[in-house]
């Protein structure tokens, strides 16, 4: 097994340095995003290597043609001085200090590496950087990445995804990867989008043997949204995960080389980066592990809703009829089904106006009572149908306390989805439903103020935004 570290810097929103670090030859490879005006001739000249070099390092089978925002890996083996090192290419608007602290060096300390009299740098030049020699790692077969900056957008009314890309200065195209986005005419108000600062880098290059493949969609994660991992090896593997606290359910296709695991972001979780941790172990008990440092951004909940219940709605508030229900649902909504029975996109469970999203705190009777909305709701008349979205096996359909006459689908993989509330169920645990069937009809059974349909999907046991799933394809 050959034993592979490396680490992709991410700095700003450029985030060009990347090293590669090979730990066997101890040399180091530097990514180069091609700018705008430079030729394949200027890139060899400014990183000291020859267009040879570039040409069969990066399979290039037109070396007169390179595309600006081209990912190159440049070989920088034989230039280290001591410890590693990688070149930086200078990006508008940088100094030799603003370079430095990037490296944890000084601006002077960069200036005598590269033999700069007086200190002047200028736009695409190659600055050597030295850094400091790295502690030897002590779990080789580990591969790190770091998953590139973005924002989050919500969508107001009006909206188009041609007009959001425009305003961040990006493309339709590159919003509809990093979201998932199948068709993009079909965005919705309130609709969380994560803006990409850049492509992720071309990361099946990098991976240690035998994994092929690494993907995440949406490339950062929404708290309250779900994500999808795609991996990939050139041989069967076991594979074992976790993120968040969560272990993996993978789903596995028959050759056991192409794997899907898909997390919910529960609500309430900080911001920040989490690793998400994979192993594959190959039919020798060779392993391999791959960490990627994923962001997780807010989804931006507020608070919402004042809802009035009274007389025996309100006696529902009850914290130990809230955890009994809630553990009943959990009993049988966190089970992981390998059978998968959707694709695609899911629908929307009525032709009703949604009345309240997912994700907002609520408070109960003036703020005496707090809860999270783990669902979207559809208000409705009395009556009005409700439609399975994907296809799937229901597993509950009965009457609950709180959400009233509530069903419940197994869409496989994970993912089920739940329907609470209603005034009428056409369908019994065992029934196999598909898109479109009528399953019941709106109602105002349970903990209401009113009639409605609330729609939850839950995904390994963590409740998420349902309306994400209208619009990205999971599988
Ligand atoms: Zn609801």
């Amino acid at each position: 097994m050959k034993k592979l570290v490396f680490h992709i810097l991410c700095i700003g929103l450029l985030s060009l340095p990347v090293m590669l670090h090979a730990q066997d030859s101890q040399s180091t490879v530097t990514l180069h995003v091609v700018q705008r005006g430079e030729t394949l001739y200027r890139i060899a000249q400014n990183y000291g290597v020859t267009i040879d070099d570039l040409v069969r390092l990066n399979g290039l089978t037109d070396p007169g043609s390179i595309d600006v925002g081209q990912r190159l890996l440049v070989p920088t083996a034989g230039v280290t001085t001591s410890g590693s090192s990688l070149v930086h290419v200078v990006q508008p608007g940088e100094s030799l200090d603003s370079i430095g602290a990037l490296y944890g060096l000084t601006g002077a300390e960069i200036q005598a590496l590269n033999g700069l009299p007086n200190g002047a740098i200028y736009v695409g030049q190659g600055l050597m950087i030295a850094l400091p020699t790295a502690a030897p790692t002590t779990v080789p077969e580990v591969a790190s990445l770091d998953m590139p900056p973005a924002v989050v957008h919500t969508v107001a009314s009006g909206e188009t995804l041609f007009r959001i890309a425009q305003s961040y200065g990006t493309t339709v195209n590159a919003i509809a990867t990093a979201n998932g986005i199948n068709n993009v005419e079909i965005i919705y108000p309130g609709q969380r989008l994560v803006i990409p600062g850049v492509e992720p880098p071309q990361l099946t290059a990098a991976l240690p043997a035998p994994i092929t493949g690494f993907d995440l969609s949406p490339i950062v994660l929404i708290e309250g949204q779900a994500g999808r991992f795609h991996l990939q090896s050139s041989v069967p593997v076991t594979l074992s995960g976790s993120f968040l606290d969560q272990l993996a359910t993978l789903a596995t296709d028959s050759s056991g080389t192409d794997m899907v695991a898909i997390f919910g972001v529960p609500v309430g979780t900080e911001p920040g980066i989490y690793p998400a941790t994979f192993g594959f172990t190959d039919a020798t008990g060779a392993n391999v592990s791959l960490t990627a440092n994923v962001q997780v951004v807010s989804g931006g909940y507020f608070q919402s809703d004042n809802i009035q219940v009274t007389g025996d709605s309100s006696l529902l508030l009850d914290p130990a009829i809230e955890e009994a229900e809630l553990a009943t649902l959990r009993s049988f909504m966190s089970v992981f089904n390998p059978e998968r029975y959707f694709s695609g996109t899911f629908g929307l469970p009525a032709a009703a106006t949604i009345t309240s999203g997912f994700g907002n705190v609520r408070s109960y009777n003036a703020g005496d009572v707090l809860r999270v909305h783990t669902g979207t709701d559809f208000g409705g008349a009395p009556g009005t149908p409700i439609l399975a979205p994907a296809p799937g096996r229901v597993v509950f359909a009965g009457a609950l306390d709180i959400r009233g006459n509530a069903t419940v689908i197994d869409h496989g993989w994970g993912v089920y989805s739940g329907y609470w509330h209603q005034s009428a169920q056409y369908v019994q645990v065992g029934d196999v439903v598909t898109t479109g069937q009528v399953i019941g009809a709106i109602g105002a059974t349970g903990r209401v103020s009113g009639p409605h349909l609330h729609w939850e999907i839950w995904v390994n046991g963590v409740p998420v935004d349902p309306m994400q799933w209208t619009v990205q394809p999971f599988a």
